[in-house]
């Protein structure tokens, strides 16, 4: 079977990816991927332990905790493909390439590849896994480089798909019974590879199992993509409220809009959207502070964790806001939701790399008297806002039959910074659109198809200058855009020795481009006071602090997160500062000194270099208490 592409709908989408496209970044970015390649994606016997999952199917027959494993393979699979797309690195391709060539091993007969066995199946998580699966696949496919191997994988996931339509749907299984959890939520995320599949194909069953999907509502207790067009009321409003889960149904959602063009659908998604980034999102750029679930976190931020089993802030919603967010990006043009993935990557995401390689002991199981077990995973599941440590818990924590183990937001974590480079550079109708600033290069091609280089010289988001050097063979009218972050309030831009001021949003600079030209970006960053929003817990109580994208926060080895902060700031909120250095965490990016009202100075340095250690010892916070807890 030869893929097939569906042609899109004229008009749709209003920023679209760059088909040929190369990018070498050299600060935060490169340094996540050294991360990943290092701690996860280049780990063979992790790829095979978790193909192993398949083999042996015991995730229907083991105790509660321990049925979510299939999604591991797939998950993490989506997450390499996304970084080998950046990276073109051969010796990962290899690594990676092996792993699909053995889980097409497990396949059976019927087209099952599922962790369930045959008696199980369809309850629990196995949609859930089956579809990692299939979406771990497809972002193979966007890399593989062998034509057999791409016509294998999908005549392998029609048949997975096609065991499914088989026995859920109308008249079948309903497909929100295919899970006890979160009423079917799960299962229903299936949604998005199926859309796919149909694209991939252009077989009408996987379109008319999709249109099934959507006809359920994704839950039993009520219909979400009708509380979604109808906007009367926000996602932690909804029967269920499971971030991640929500989001990825509604990822499928969107996918399947950009196929058909069914306005409905356009409007459901974008209301969602709307409602997460007014209402869902925490200063640090994640969702939830009632363990996973929307909350109406952003008035719920502010109000301290109950204990110190208390979670909240899950890496797996960050990671999945931050992909949802980059393809309503694409569909809006709404440069809001580059600004949502920016403070998500610098912040939550960063925040949550493992980068001391602290094992977890993860006290729920040792207080169960399973084990106390001790475990290093490339990514902490939860984040702190208020003063807590880091590493109380794995999220989505499972053994691998081989006595290892592993957690859902470790395996997730590939995809966050491999969607990077995915939202750097964006192609609108009249040119390009720059959304991301690093130090690198960036070679695309301008509108009729020449080559174009985009070389940045800049220290972002560290320093708000950024440098860019164009290179294009021949002299050529086009648009270029940068985006202006919404933090940023006195922007300027310098073409030929020229400097307007510009607003936030997309600034747009229409010209004809020669080779060698150069703007220059400044951004300034001042240190801003943030109060939370009106009505917020504790809204007297709290104060954050951020410079550019970057939150400031207190972390204990220099500065007491439970001490009362009152810092000083003038009526514009803004706070006097100066960089200082910090002997005592020396990977922190950034450490400022500043003045608090009864005369001390405390250092602050960037949220996502606080709290590494794992322990009291670091303990953390991006909420800093201007007063006393009554
Ligand atoms: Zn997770």
């Amino acid at each position: 079977m030869r893929p097939q592409t569906v042609k899109e709908l004229d008009g749709i989408r209003v920023l679209t990816k760059e088909a040929e496209l190369s990018m070498k970044f050299e600060r935060s970015l490169a340094e996540a991927v050294r991360f990943l390649e290092r701690n996860q994606i280049c780990e063979v016997g992790l790829w095979k332990e978790f193909v192993n999952i398949f083999r042996r199917q015991t995730d229907g027959d083991a105790i509660v905790w321990m049925t979510w494993r299939s999604e591991f393979w797939g998950k993490m699979m989506r997450g390499a493909c996304m970084v080998l797309k950046y990276t073109g690195d051969d010796d990962m391709y290899r690594i990676v390439e092996a792993s699909v060539r053995d889980i097409l091993t497990t396949q059976e007969e019927n087209g099952r590849i599922s962790g369930y066995s045959f008696k199980e199946e369809f309850t629990r998580w196995d949609l859930w896994g089956r579809k990692y699966v299939m979406l771990g696949m497809m972002y193979f496919l966007e890399i593989c480089r062998d034509e057999k191997l791409a016509e294998e994988l999908i005549s392998s996931m029609c048949r997975q798909a096609d065991y499914i339509l088989e026995h859920v749907g109308e008249g079948k299984l309903d497909i929100r019974k295919c899970a006890k959890h979160w009423e079917g939520l799960n299962s229903c995320s299936i949604l998005e590879p199926m859309v796919r599949l149909y694209r991939l194909t252009g077989e009408k069953r996987y379109l008319e199992f999709a249109e099934y999907i959507i006809s359920t509502g994704f839950i039993l207790s009520g219909n979400l993509v009708e509380l979604a067009y109808e906007d009367k009321v926000a996602p932690h409003e909804y029967p269920i409220t499971k971030a991640y889960e929500m989001m990825s149904c509604f990822e499928g959602l969107l996918q399947y809009y950009c196929l058909t063009g069914i306005e409905k659908y356009k409007t459901a998604v974008i209301n969602f959207g709307k409602r997460i980034v007014n209402g869902e999102l925490s200063i640090i750029g994640c969702s939830g502070c009632t363990h996973e679930l929307f909350d109406h976190t952003a008035v719920k931020q502010t109000r301290p964790e109950a204990d110190e089993e208390d979670v909240i802030q899950e890496t797996c919603v960050t990671v999945t806001w931050m992909k949802f967010a980059e393809a309503l990006l694409e569909l809006t043009g709404d440069v809001t939701y580059a600004d949502a993935i920016e403070r998500s990557f610098y912040n939550s995401y960063i925040g949550a790399m493992n980068t001391h390689r602290v094992p977890t002991s993860n006290s729920m199981y040792s207080l169960v008297g399973i084990m106390d077990y001790l475990q290093v995973l490339p990514f902490d599941s939860y984040s702190p806002l208020v003063s807590a440590r880091r590493g109380k818990r794995i999220g989505g924590f499972n053994f691998l039959h081989n006595g290892g183990s592993y957690g859902c937001c470790a395996c997730i974590g590939a995809a966050g910074a491999g969607l990077i480079p995915q939202f750097a550079l964006l192609r609108s109708e009249n040119g390009i659109v720059i959304n991301y600033y690093e130090q690198g290069v960036i070679k695309t091609q301008t509108p009729t198809g020449a080559p174009l280089s985009v070389t940045m010289e800049t220290e972002y988001p560290y320093d708000g200058k950024v440098s860019f050097t164009f290179e294009t063979d021949v002299e050529e009218e086009f648009e270029i855009k940068f985006r202006i972050p919404a933090w940023c309030e006195k922007a300027a831009i310098t073409e030929n020795g020229k400097t307007v001021s510009v607003s936030s949003g997309y600034a747009s600079i229409f010209r004809k481009w020669n080779k060698g030209d150069t703007v220059v970006l400044e951004l300034p960053m001042p240190v801003k006071q943030i109060l939370p929003p009106k009505g917020a817990v504790n809204e007297d109580i709290f104060a954050a602090y951020m410079r550019g994208p970057i939150v400031l926060a207190a972390d204990k080895r220099i500065t007491d997160p439970d001490d009362v902060l009152d810092i000083l700031c003038d009526d514009m909120g803004n706070v006097a500062y100066t960089i200082s250095n910090c002997p005592e965490i020396p990977e922190s990016k950034l450490c400022l000194e500043v003045s608090l009202a009864d005369g001390r100075k405390v250092r602050l340095i960037d949220y996502a270099s606080a709290g590494k250690t794992w322990t009291d010892e670091s303990r953390t916070a991006a909420w800093l208490y201007r007063k006393p807890m009554q």
